[in-house]
């Protein structure tokens, strides 16, 4: 008999927005036995091939039927340093489920009869976690001479650290921010990814010896050349892509309009939500209005709603997004989450500027109706402007959640260290070796904008090279 996927348990949509608590709580064994059952075993799976790091879900999902946890565990942790990490935001329905073959053919993401990969990694992740179960480690006492340094702390430098370290190689994570983790700190909400996962995956670092500076930015405290004649073997750049993009209309220099870089950041990281005890604040809107359809700007509307909520504002807050929902980058879940919570969307609207008030406080956006015509580089289909469709509506806070780029700071004092067009730098693909030699790159300062995952399979194929460049020496 054919069996229903499990859904995760969640915490109620109204409850949950009064608060920055995890909003998905997870399978519980129970839960984890049922769905892994449901999973067919396939002969030649397909759901490892639609994962960047290329995880062997086939045999972690019967090692949970087995009820064989820890086996499962250590299946996954061969190739994926933070299954609790992972499973809780790694976008699974454009990636292993979509291949997973209860997805039908030609879908642009998975269908929900598809098996929930990603919560059965984050059950046997946790497993793994609450159990302090040590993943075996072969450190090669021939590369213990050597050392390497990894720009930036964020998923990809912390796995490429990882790897190194598990090879016995001494590595220094050298990080611009006063905290470690890059976008898993900064960015992504607690609600989404609790911060006491973060902080484990990264002492589980420490405790394999690598070592974190912070406030340390490379390009100003330090040149490449520089650490190099520090005895740094070789050096790994996981610089992300930390410039947020404007949209370029009038008024948008208005106060109270932030890039959801900024906004985030402010409440993430400086804890904003808890100003006046926080050093930082962060404007609460009463008409909020978050532009742009990828996971930035859902994480920037969750956040905003919250903070109405939290302050007894009555909660406005909506996410304008120029083409629709299907052509959306954001995680389905997250969308299907904002919406729970009361998000309202505008599909199919073009802003054209910011009106302010005497005091120069943003106060209306005016906008464009569109529809959709021929498809355009990305393969999404193109929003066309509908003539005579403008319109204002009130917005006393923006958050404009358009894209990213890559940040220039080391590039720019890096001569020889080649870059492309949008500012990323160029690569080897098979080797992740940058045009200098010893200088390896992955994440999101190759290639722009991806996923955690993208960025962490980059990261494991850098460290490859760099433990077999330093065997050869
Ligand atoms: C709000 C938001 C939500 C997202 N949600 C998801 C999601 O749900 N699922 C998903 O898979 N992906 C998501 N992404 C994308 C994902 O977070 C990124 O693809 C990923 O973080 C890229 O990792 P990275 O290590 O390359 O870069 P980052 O995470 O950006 O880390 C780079 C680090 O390098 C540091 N740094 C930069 N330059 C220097 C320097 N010169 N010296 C020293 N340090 C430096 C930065 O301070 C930063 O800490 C999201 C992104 C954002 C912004």
């Amino acid at each position: 008999m054919k069996k229903n996927p499990v859904k995760a348990l969640e915490v109620e949509a109204a409850k949950r927005v009064e608060n920055f608590g995890e909003v998905v709580s997870g399978y519980n064994e129970q839960d984890a036995l049922s769905e892994a059952s449901r999973c067919l075993q396939c002969k030649n799976p397909a759901c490892t091939s639609g994962c960047p790091v290329g995880i062997d879900i086939k045999k972690f999902i019967y090692q949970i039927t087995q009820k064989d946890y820890a086996q499962a565990y250590f299946t996954i942790r061969e190739k994926n340093n933070f299954p609790s990490l992972c499973g809780r935001i790694c976008p699974a329905e454009y990636q292993c489920r979509k291949a997973c073959v209860l997805t039908k053919k030609g879908q642009p993401y998975a269908s929900s009869e598809s098996i929930n990969i990603n919560f059965l990694e984050r059950f046997v992740g946790d497993y793994g976690m609450k159990n302090n179960l040590e993943v075996p480690v072969n450190k090669d006492t021939r590369l213990s001479k050597f050392k390497v340094a990894v720009v930036g702390s964020g998923p990809a430098g912390l796995c490429c650290a990882g790897e190194l370290a598990r090879n016995g190689i001494g590595v220094v994570v050298l990080e611009g921010l006063h905290k470690t983790g890059g976008v898993l700190r900064y960015g992504i909400p607690p609600f989404r990814l609790p911060r006491d996962i973060l902080d484990f995956e990264i002492n589980y670092l420490k405790k394999l010896g690598v070592e974190f500076i912070t406030n340390f930015i490379v390009g100003k405290a330090r040149t490449l050349d520089e650490l190099f004649s520090e005895k740094y073997s070789a050096v790994f750049l996981g610089l992300g892509a930390g410039i947020p993009s404007f949209l370029g209309i009038p008024g948008e220099n208005l106060c109270n309009i932030y890039s959801a870089n900024e906004f985030l950041t402010r409440v993430n990281l400086m804890s904003a939500f808890e100003f006046p005890h926080a050093h930082t604040p962060v404007s609460i809107g009463k008409h909020v209005v978050v532009i742009g359809g990828g996971n930035t700007a859902m994480d920037a509307a969750r956040v905003a709603l919250r903070l109405q909520k939290i302050n007894s504002v009555p909660a406005d807050t909506t996410v304008v997004y120029r083409r629709t929902e299907v052509e959306m980058p954001a995680r389905r879940l997250e969308i299907e989450h904002a919406r729970e919570e009361g998000i309202k969307f505008e599909f199919l609207v073009k802003p054209e500027g910011f009106c302010g008030d005497e005091a120069s406080l943003v106060r209306r956006l005016t906008a464009s109706r569109c529809e959709l015509g021929e498809p355009d580089a990305s393969g999404r289909r193109r929003p066309v402007e509908i003539p005579n469709s403008g319109f204002a509506t009130d917005c006393d806070l923006a958050v404009v959640a358009i894209g990213l780029k890559a940040n220039s700071i080391l590039t720019n004092v890096t001569p020889g260290l080649k870059t492309d067009k949008y500012g990323d730098v160029v690569v080897d693909k098979e080797t992740m070796e940058t045009s200098l030699k010893n200088v390896f790159a992955g994440g999101d300062i190759v290639g722009g904008e991806g996923t955690v995952i993208e960025a962490m399979g980059m990261a494991k194929s850098a460290a490859r090279s760099i433990v077999n460049r330093l065997l050869q020496r």
